[in-house]
């Protein structure tokens, strides 16, 4: 079964918030790329590229990258995924989000070629429903304590706060939060590197007081001493993020044992096969792992739960269910239910599309 073709479409996501940001970029609005890989029988297999800036990607930069690299794919087999991802790797350095969306396509294709679901050409689950953490943009303390509760109200137990690299503000959000939401919703912080590697530890030492369960990316990702500095001062979990930015990455934070968990994501990590081997990588390192935001269409979010659903080893709520703030999405299918994600029936990722 060969492919025969490839297209690509620009999408644009409005976020509900157009005052959306964290420590580094605001986003109002999602830009990405839809992949449409066709094989001879006329079925088609589909990717998500999140063109993010802080991932180093731009709408136009996807759609030269994507093009680049189909145009390679043509006449190959769909059915030889590995081949096919040899090819994309060896075609350009970089560009994670388009290469994880030809990745995800590929799989979407095979899985709907042989009629099974997704997560059977992963592995078969491990779970039907994956528990998920909302996250909450960074903003003034009442106004974050304010939209915790909404999420709360709608059955979310695991939240994440976006912070600014500011201790005293930082510790005023997660006060703001904690009083709003009572003991026992859970509490992650992401500062987004915003913070040195000494104020990272001050920041860990006072927020014990609140109760958070995670510290996502407290340091540059470059900052690699500074990561292990903070994961050895403090007895709050420190997450990798930015630093965990490949398979290959997971592999040397795991080996200098520099962090206690890793934020995996199809985008930045450069596709599923790549967040499966940083999984199996935290599995073997007896680290934590869960998946982090992939933001997007509900197809982005399809994708990474058919994958989380096979993953044995995620040890907390991951953040796939924000596609709810985002408008215009092309895909639906996706049910959250009471603080979890279930994923569609029917082969391949399984979201239909809406509209174009
Ligand atoms: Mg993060």
């Amino acid at each position: 079964m060969r492919i025969t073709s490839f297209a690509i479409e620009h999408v644009s996501l409005p976020d509900e918030d157009p005052n959306w940001k964290f420590a580094g970029q605001a986003y109002p609005t999602n830009e990405a790329c839809v992949l449409v890989l066709t094989a001879e029988n006329g079925m088609t297999g589909l990717g998500y590229a999140a063109a993010f800036p802080h991932l180093a990607a731009t709408p136009m930069g996807i759609e030269g990258a994507l093009a680049r690299i189909c145009a390679g794919l043509v006449g190959q087999d769909a059915m030889s995924i590995e081949k096919a991802l040899v090819h994309v790797e060896a075609s350009l350095v970089g560009n994670n989000p388009a290469k994880a969306a030809i990745d995800c396509a590929l799989h979407d294709l095979k899985a709907k070629i042989l009629n099974i679901p997704l997560y059977e050409l992963l592995g078969g689950k491990v779970a039907d429903r994956i528990p998920i953490c909302r996250m909450l943009g960074l903003k003034a303390p009442e106004e974050m304590a304010e939209r915790a509760q909404r999420l709360v109200d709608q059955g979310f137990q695991h939240l994440k706060l976006k912070v600014g690299g500011n201790l005293y503000d930082d510790l005023a959000r997660l006060a703001a939060v904690r009083k709003q939401v009572g003991p026992r919703v859970h509490l992650v912080a992401d500062p987004n590197q915003s913070y040195h590697a000494k104020d990272a530890i001050a920041f860990a030492e006072r927020s014990a007081e609140f109760t958070v369960d995670i510290i996502e990316q407290p340091v540059r990702a470059h900052d690699l001493f500074g990561l292990k500095q903070v994961t050895e001062a403090t007895s709050v979990a420190i997450e990798a993020d930015e630093s965990a930015h490949s398979a290959q990455s997971t592999f040397y934070l795991a080996a200098t044992q520099s962090i206690n968990a890793v934020s995996l994501k199809v985008p930045k990590m450069g596709g599923l096969r790549a967040v499966q081997t940083a999984a199996r990588i935290c599995e073997v390192a007896h680290l934590g792992c869960r998946m982090g935001a992939n933001v997007g269409s509900q197809l982005l979010a399809a994708h990474a739960l058919h994958l989380a659903l096979t993953l044995p080893n995620l040890t907390y709520a991951s953040e796939l269910a924000e596609f709810q703030k985002l408008q215009n999405d092309p895909f639906e299918g996706l049910v959250v239910k009471d603080g979890y994600l279930y994923p569609p029936e029917g082969p391949g990722v399984g979201v239909r599309r809406i509209r174009t």
